[in-house]
């Protein structure tokens, strides 16, 4: 339980130990300047604007914290909050990881929870009627004869691989759901279909990078299973897929 809590908030919290770090960088700066020569009028309105800088870097994350729990109206504040979170808090994330000798793996997952709490806490319960379900290829069974391609249509249901189950469950559900070998692909189906939101199943190497790459559009992501090993007749459970689609239809 204590490992599963560390996993899930530690995005935030190197996040929140990059901003320390930048901060504490910013006050040594301005100190050692000050003592070595004092500032000039450059000097004064150059550490003026690293410091609101700063201080929007700060007000911005603690916004991103509070949209993990409170519902974002406005459109363009949750865009902008996307967006920071995955070209700025996401590379501060991994670049303070580094010196802490974590895997990236383990800060990619915690981003992907982290993310998936901003969408449910802000898109949870609007009934989306253009919901895409994205799917990684390597779910497909490796021995089956039917090429699918980006539908799963074609899919016979033998059983054989969770390709079955999830084109039940879109059925059910009346959902788009779309396969892609790879990040062009996907980026190639989304820009298609423009869904209202996307569910996506993938490890989290591509999680992430479909995260960061389609951050207009709101992504809830399910880690896929690997019990043959990456990228080989993965798993993933209908019941977690069930669970995602209910909360946005
Ligand atoms: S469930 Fe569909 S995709 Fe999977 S092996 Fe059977 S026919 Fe092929």
């Amino acid at each position: 339980m204590k490992k599963e809590y560390f996993a899930i908030i530690k995005f935030p919290m190197f996040v929140g130990l990059s901003l320390l770090a930048i901060l504490l960088i910013f006050f040594l700066m301005v100190l050692g300047s000050y003592h070595h020569l004092g500032l000039s009028g450059w000097g004064n309105f150059f550490y003026t604007l690293i410091f609101i800088l700063i201080i929007i870097l700060i007000a911005s994350w603690i916004l991103t914290l509070i949209s993990t729990h409170c519902k974002i109206k406005s459109t363009w504040l949750r865009k902008y909050i996307s967006w920071m979170l995955v070209r700025v808090y996401y590379p501060l994330a991994i670049w303070i990881s580094i010196p802490f000798f974590q895997k990236r793996a383990s800060i990619q997952e915690s981003f992907l929870y982290f993310n998936n709490e901003i969408i449910v806490t802000n898109y949870q319960g609007i009934h989306f009627s253009n919901l895409l379900l994205l799917l990684p290829h390597c779910l497909q069974n490796s021995n089956c004869k039917i090429r699918i391609s980006s539908d799963i249509v074609d899919c016979q249901e033998c059983g054989g691989c969770d390709i079955a189950k999830m084109k039940s469950i879109t059925r059910d559900n009346h959902i788009k759901a779309a396969v892609a070998s790879g990040g062009s692909l996907a980026r190639k189906l989304v820009n298609d279909t423009k869904p209202d939101m996307i569910i996506a199943v993938a490890c989290h190497r591509d999680l992430t990078e479909g995260v960061r790459d389609s951050w207009r559009y709101p992504v809830y992501s399910v880690l896929n299973e690997r019990p043959k090993g990456p990228c080989f007749e993965t798993t993933v459970s209908y019941s977690v897929i069930d669970f995602a689609i209910k909360k946005f239809i």
